[in-house]
C-alpha cells in the first residue's frame, strides 16, 4: 500500500528544527514582553468574509491565496492567511479598543495556497504585533527598534535592511492610483500578464513588480511623493527622525507598496539579499483606516508581522544558532545496572529541582553498562553521571565528559552540584551582543 504523506507545501517540524524554532520565538517573545506587549491568541478559523473585507478582494491573498470551505453548517470559512484581520475582528468583539490602547502580539500558523519553494510554503508561521489607539509616529519607531534589536539578538543583523515607505492618506493614495493607472495604461501590453492584471485590480502593486521590462516601465512613472498629504508627510518626517535618533539606518524605497489594501502612511519591510527571491522576513505599516472599515470606531493601528521560516532560513546561512541551541540534552544520569534504578530516579528529580534550566535526561531501557553509556554519548550531552555501588555508599557521583576527551572524575555531591549550575547558566545565557564585552 502506498504510504500516506504531508500535504504539499505544509511541511512538517521535526524535532531538529523545531529547538532551533524556539530559539527564534523565545527571543522574540522576551522582547515584546520586555516593552509590554501581551499575547493574543486567536483561532485559525474565520469566517471568510473578514478577509474579504479587510485584506481586500482584489489582493493576491484573497483573490487566489486562500484555503477557503463550506462548514457541516454550510458557512463559508477560511483558515487565517494572516494574523491582523482576525486580531482586529477579536478587539472589537471584546471592546479591547474602546477608550484605552492595546499593544499585542500573537504567533502561529497562517495558510495561503502558494507555489511552495525555499522560504514560502502553504503552512507557514508568524509571529506579529499590533498596536491600537497611537496616532503618533513614535510607535512605528518603536516597533520597527523593537524588530532591529530582535536582529541583533539572533545574529543577523548585519545581513538586513530597513527599507522605509509612505503610503499615505487614502485620498492621497487614490489620486496617486488615478494618476498612475493614466502613465501606466499607453504601455499595457508591454506589461507582464500579472501586472497587466493589477493595472485593474491593484495597480499599486506594479510597482512592487520584479518582471525586468515592467521594472523599466515604472521606473520613469509619477512618483507618489507628489501626491502625499500634509500630515502624512510630517508623519514620516517624524518617524525619519526618530530611527535616526535611534542610530539605526534605513532607506527610502518607494516600491515599497504592500500586497495587503488596508494599509496608509508607514509601510517598512526587512529585507536580505541572503535568501533569494525569499528576501522579505519582516514587513508591517500603519493601517489606520482597518478598524473602521471592519465596523469600528476610527481607530489608529499599527503592526508587523515576521515569516519564522524565513529568519530562521537567515540565521542559518549566517551560521548565527548557537550551538547550545541544538543540544537537546545537557547530562546524561544512569546507574550501572537496575538495581540502582529507583537510586537514579531519585537524584535526577533532585538535580532538575536543584539547577533551573538543566536538561537532565536519565537512562531508561536497561542494559549493560557498555551500552548504557553508548546511549549516554548518543544523547548529545556534554556530561554523563554514573552511578554504581562504590559512588552511592560514598554519597559521590562519577562525572564523565563526553565531548571534551572522555575525562572521568569523581565528585562529591557539592562539587558536581557547582559545575552543573554553570553548564545550565551557559546554556541560558543570552546571546552576547556586539559591542558588549561577555561576561566571565
Ligand atoms: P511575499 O511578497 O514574499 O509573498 P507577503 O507580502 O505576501 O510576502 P506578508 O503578508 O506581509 O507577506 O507576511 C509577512 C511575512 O510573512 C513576510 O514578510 C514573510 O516573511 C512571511 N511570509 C509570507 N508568506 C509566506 C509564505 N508563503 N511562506 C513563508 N513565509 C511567508
Ligand atoms: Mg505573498
Amino acid at each position: 500500500m502506498k504510504k500516506i504523506q504531508s500535504v504539499r507545501g505544509m511541511p512538517d517540524v521535526l524535532p531538529a528544527s523545531s529547538a532551533r524554532r524556539q530559539w527564534l520565538e523565545n527571543a522574540a517573545r522576551r522582547l515584546l514582553q520586555a516593552c509590554g506587549y501581551r499575547e493574543i491568541r486567536l483561532p485559525l478559523l474565520e469566517h471568510t468574509a473578514l478577509f474579504a473585507r479587510s485584506v481586500g478582494e482584489s489582493t493576491d491573498i484573497v483573490s487566489k491565496e486562500m484555503y477557503t470551505f463550506t462548514d457541516r453548517s454550510g458557512d463559508s470559512v477560511t483558515l487565517r492567511p494572516e494574523g491582523t484581520a482576525g486580531c482586529v475582528r477579536a478587539c472589537e468583539e471584546h471592546g479591547l479598543l474602546y477608550n484605552q490602547t492595546q499593544r499585542l502580539w500573537y504567533a502561529g500558523p497562517m495558510f495561503r495556497y502558494e507555489r511552495p519553494q525555499k522560504g514560502r510554503y502553504r503552512q507557514f508561521e508568524q509571529i506579529g504585533a499590533e498596536c491600537f489607539g497611537f496616532e503618533g509616529p513614535d510607535i512605528d519607531a518603536e516597533l520597527i527598534i523593537l524588530t532591529a534589536e530582535l536582529w541583533r539578538e539572533l545574529g543577523v543583523d548585519d545581513a538586513v535592511t530597513l527599507e522605509l515607505n509612505t503610503l499615505g492618506s487614502p485620498e492621497a493614495r487614490a489620486a496617486y492610483r488615478d494618476a498612475l493607472v493614466a502613465w501606466l495604461t499607453p504601455y499595457r501590453d508591454d506589461l507582464d500578464p500579472d501586472s497587466q492584471r493589477r493595472l485593474l485590480q491593484n495597480p499599486l502593486r506594479i510597482l512592487d513588480s520584479k518582471v525586468a521590462r515592467t521594472r523599466e516601465i515604472i521606473a520613469d512613472a509619477p512618483s507618489f511623493m507628489d501626491y502625499l498629504d500634509a500630515d502624512s508627510a510630517a508623519h514620516f518626517e517624524g518617524l525619519e527622525g526618530l530611527l535616526e535618533n535611534a542610530g539605526l539606518p534605513y532607506v527610502v524605497n518607494p516600491r515599497i507598496v504592500r500586497g495587503l489594501d488596508y494599509y496608509t502612511r508607514t509601510v517598512f519591510e526587512w529585507t536580505t539579499d541572503r535568501l533569494g527571491a525569499q528576501g522579505t522576513i519582516c514587513a508591517g505599516g500603519r493601517y489606520d483606516g482597518l478598524v473602521a472599515q471592519l465596523g469600528g470606531r476610527p481607530t489608529p493601528a499599527v503592526g508587523f508581522a515576521m515569516g519564522i521560516e524565513r529568519v530562521l532560513l537567515l540565521a542559518e546561512a549566517l551560521d548565527a544558532v548557537p550551538a547550545s541551541v541544538d543540544r537537546a540534552v545537557d547530562v546524561y544520569l544512569l546507574s550501572l545496572d537496575d538495581v540502582h534504578t529507583s537510586a537514579a530516579l531519585a537524584l535526577a528529580r533532585e538535580l532538575r529541582a536543584q539547577v533551573p534550566g538543566l536538561r537532565l535526561q536519565l537512562h531508561c531501557g536497561g542494559g549493560k553498562p557498555k551500552a548504557r553509556l553508548k546511549r549516554a554519548d548518543a544523547s548529545g550531552a556534554e556530561l554523563a553521571l554514573i552511578l554504581g555501588e562504590d559512588e552511592l555508599a560514598g554519597g559521590k557521583v562519577s562525572v564523565k565528559a563526553l565531548r571534551a576527551g572522555g575525562e572521568q572524575r569523581v565528585m562529591t555531591r557539592d562539587g558536581l552540584l557547582k559545575e552543573l549550575l554553570q553548564l545550565a547558566a551557559a546554556r541560558n545565557e543570552r546571546p552576547a551582543m556586539k559591542g558588549e564585552t561577555a561576561s566571565e
